[in-house]
């Protein structure tokens, strides 16, 4: 979602060199991105404050002289360390009262706008709109060897049953579409997702993959189902046709960037709520979403 905004700044600003600091576990993405020259490393814990830790990171990276820093979360913390570092020009959106610790200061739009449109506003001076259409993200790709080396043979479906973020964005029917498929299935997420995927057939992958080796499985399918969750970015990034199922989230605010991706939203009357559990406990949103549905947007683009 923040690779548009990459693009735009190497625009703007007479292709700069790019370097993002960001935690290990979205650094193989990062790495993929034709716009970013480096990615650092830095495990600071969601929540932590770490003070002493965003100091000497700001100080270690003063050493570079960046002219320019973009902070993308509205944290207070996520600021310091460019403050920290000594960088001159720090833009950000106002979020938790930044002021002086961002000295460009975008204020937020009402509402859940596209987060692509949020973050690549960040490339403009505030006030100013960025122009549309916005670049699509595209992450790079290295063959098809990783297929292969977990013995599986194209045309092949990957199916994304999981969701980080709570069970209120998870379709609870892979299982069943996994039956209904042609040709042979590949299950792809992290281990937290494991247990939900227990019994869906198909080539169970979740938890056994690299980052790096789902984007490669997901690059080199023929189709990808998920839900609204981070491969389903990664989906869209890798031009894969793709069908994306939201429940409580809104296609709105987080569409898969791709003109190959289909969306199934039912759009109930409590939707989106944005909630991690269904907070009326009957979950239509998602329970309400039959697989004949979603069948037959797969077979509306064969
Ligand atoms: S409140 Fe509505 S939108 Fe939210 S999880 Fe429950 S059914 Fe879905």
């Amino acid at each position: 979602m923040a690779q548009p905004l990459l693009s735009r700044l190497r625009e703007r600003l007479g292709g700069p060199r790019i370097e993002v600091l960001a935690p290990p576990w979205v650094a193989p993405v990062l790495r993929r991105m034709a716009e970013v020259d480096e990615v650092i490393e830095a495990d600071l814990r969601h929540g932590a404050l770490q003070l002493g830790e965003r100091w000497r990171l700001g100080r270690m990276l003063k050493q570079r002289a960046y002219d320019h820093a973009v902070v993308l979360p509205n944290s207070w913390k996520s600021a310091l360390i460019p403050f920290f570092a000594g960088i001159p020009v720090r833009v950000g959106y106002a979020g938790d009262l930044r002021f002086g610790l961002l000295n460009i200061v975008h204020a937020e739009k009402p509402g859940r706008e596209a987060m692509a449109l949020h973050y690549a506003r960040l490339s403009e001076m505030p006030g100013t709109e960025p122009a549309l259409p916005l670049p699509v993200p595209r992450l790079r790709e290295k063959g098809n060897e990783t297929a292969a080396r977990f013995g599986i043979s194209a045309p092949y479906t990957v199916l994304c049953p999981g969701a980080e973020y709570g069970p209120a964005k998870r379709w609870p029917y892979f299982g069943e579409l996994a039956a209904k498929l042609d040709g042979e299935v590949v299950l792809l997420g992290s281990l937290s997702d494991k247990k939900d995927a227990e019994k869906i057939p198909g080539k169970n992958l979740i938890g056994q993959t690299t980052i790096d080796e789902a984007i490669d499985l997901i690059a080199g399918a023929a189709l990808v189902v998920t839900n609204d969750s981070g491969l389903m970015h990664v989906a869209a990034a890798t031009a894969t046709r793709q069908v994306a199922l939201f429940g409580s989230s809104s296609p709105e605010h987080t569409p898969p960037q791709s003109t190959v991706a289909r969306i199934v939203w039912l759009r109930v009357d409590c939707s989106p709520c944005y909630q991690r559990s269904c907070p009326l406990g009957h979950f239509k949103c998602m329970n309400g979403l039959a697989v004949e549905r979603v069948l037959e947007e797969i077979k509306s683009r064969s």
